[in-house]
């Protein structure tokens, strides 16, 4: 069975990490930066910083009791054409601005591709040196080799959101459980960003065509790691791993041939055992088949939610109503017979750089804190007179420890536009009603994740 109502209580008990650690976490970031911009050895060349990894796609699981946590993010320098000669020069200066810190200097320690910035039992913030050439190309640099290496992290977490997307926003959290089952249950080793990029790269759009394939956590869970066990069998040797964002980057070095064995071999022993869970047909022997995979930490019994009010059951991307929330359907009635489509500009550029503006533009919906959105309806095909109402719903912890969830519907003034800034990190989403003669005939939404 499915038990879908236990893997919620699993995830938020034992697998997610603490919400208070992850702002923590934000303010340790924010204060790195400061001392980065500050810092003579960098002299202004700060640009900008981008979380990357677990962190930026939402899969950094709670370590186990005194162990620490991993985060890292890149520190955008200028170019600087000397520099260029000799890529060290971009780390080092780097290095130096954390070394020489009052605070930083007895944290920081050196790494190939970044400095790690240490605090004792609970997390290590690795700062990777990151810099966007005239020519476009976008590039780390590695220490020891003392040469540039490619990447494209807000390409890599482009890919990973639609990727997350195809699966109903369920691919984090299964990556979040399967790290758990790494950890925890030494069901295999792998590094982290293999796993992403494996698991990732078996998400298909075309198997999800009814809607149920990836319906929920423990569906995706089972069809994930079958299907990852399918094609893993099907490799001869340890197969070519691409980095998803960047053609040219291969990941082959992070793995050797016995290791491709072993987590082959892992996963084709965990499948059965997550198949025999999901088709068991009592919930008594679907939870001790579970706690056979995830150990006792697979909860024996869920308390039931109380039901839900019919209004409130209005789907809403969070599942749950926000104290002044409101939905359309309950205003007007809704027959949509025409589409509206609005655009999301970010501006002036405070601080954005060209990749992450390049981003947002795309449509990917991700943008650090502190920046000003404006929504503006780009086209409808409604014929005028008709009026337009705006919603903005966050969700998140930091949103909802604040009390700042909204999710009111206010009427357009006649601007046809709304200026939001983003404060609060989470999966929000800006959405647009055109009402004609009393009806709802088109809405549209946008989402607006927020790092
Ligand atoms: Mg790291």
């Amino acid at each position: 069975m499915k038990l879908t109502q236990y893997f919620g209580k699993v995830l938020t008990d034992t697998v997610n990490l603490n919400a208070s650690r992850l702002e923590d976490l934000d303010t340790r970031v924010a204060r790195i930066t400061e001392a980065l911009k500050a810092a003579g050895a960098l002299d202004g060349r700060v640009l900008d910083t981008v979380p990357q990894g677990s962190w930026a796609h939402e899969t950094i699981i709670r370590p186990a009791a005194g162990l620490e946590f991993d985060a890292d993010f890149l520190v955008q320098l200028s170019e600087d054409e000397a520099w260029n000669e000799n890529p060290r020069s971009y780390a080092n200066a780097v290095y130096s601005a954390l070394s020489d810190h009052a605070i930083y200097g007895g944290m920081s320690s050196k790494k190939d591709r970044c400095v790690r910035v240490t605090y004792a039992n609970d997390c290590h913030i690795d700062i990777i040196t990151y810099v966007v050439m005239a020519n476009g190309r976008q590039v780390i640099v590695n220490r020891n080799t003392n040469q540039f290496e490619d990447t494209n992290p807000v390409g890599f977490s482009e890919w990973f959101q639609e990727k997350d997307r195809l699966t109903n926003r369920n691919l984090r959290k299964v990556i979040r459980l399967l790290k758990y089952l790494r950890d925890h249950q030494g069901a295999f080793k792998l590094k982290s960003v293999l796993l992403t990029t494996m698991v990732g790269n078996i998400v298909d759009g075309w198997r999800d065509l009814d809607g149920d394939y990836y319906e929920d956590v423990p569906t995706t869970l089972l069809h994930l790691v079958e299907d990852l066990d399918r094609w893993l069998q099907a490799q001869r040797a340890k197969p070519h791993l691409a980095d998803p964002s960047c053609p040219t980057t291969s990941f082959n070095h992070r793995w050797t041939d016995s290791q491709f064995a072993a987590f082959r071999d892992s996963i084709h022993r965990l499948a059965p055992k997550i198949r025999e869970a999901f088709d068991a047909s009592t919930v008594d022997d679907s939870i001790a088949a579970w706690r056979r995979v995830f150990g006792p930490v697979f909860p024996e019994s869920v308390v039931t939610a109380a039901p839900v009010s019919a209004s409130a059951a209005v789907k809403s991307s969070t599942g749950r109503r926000a104290p002044k929330e409101r939905f359309i359907e309950e205003m007007f009635p809704v027959q949509l017979t025409d589409t509206v489509s609005v655009r999301c500009d970010v501006s002036p550029p405070r601080e954005l750089n060209r990749v992450q503006r390049r981003a947002l533009r795309a449509g990917a919906g991700l943008v650090p804190k502190q920046r000003d959105l404006h929504f503006a309806v780009e086209g409808t095909s409604v014929k005028g007179p008709y009026d337009v109402y705006w919603k903005v719903r966050n969700s998140g912890l930091e949103a909802e420890r604040k009390q700042f969830l909204r999710g009111e519907i206010t009427r357009d003034a006649g601007q046809r536009r709304k200026k939001e800034s983003t404060l609060y990190a989470g999966n929000h989403y800006v959405e647009c009603y055109v009402v004609k003669n009393g009806i709802c005939v088109a809405r549209s939404r946008q989402p607006v994740v927020i790092i």
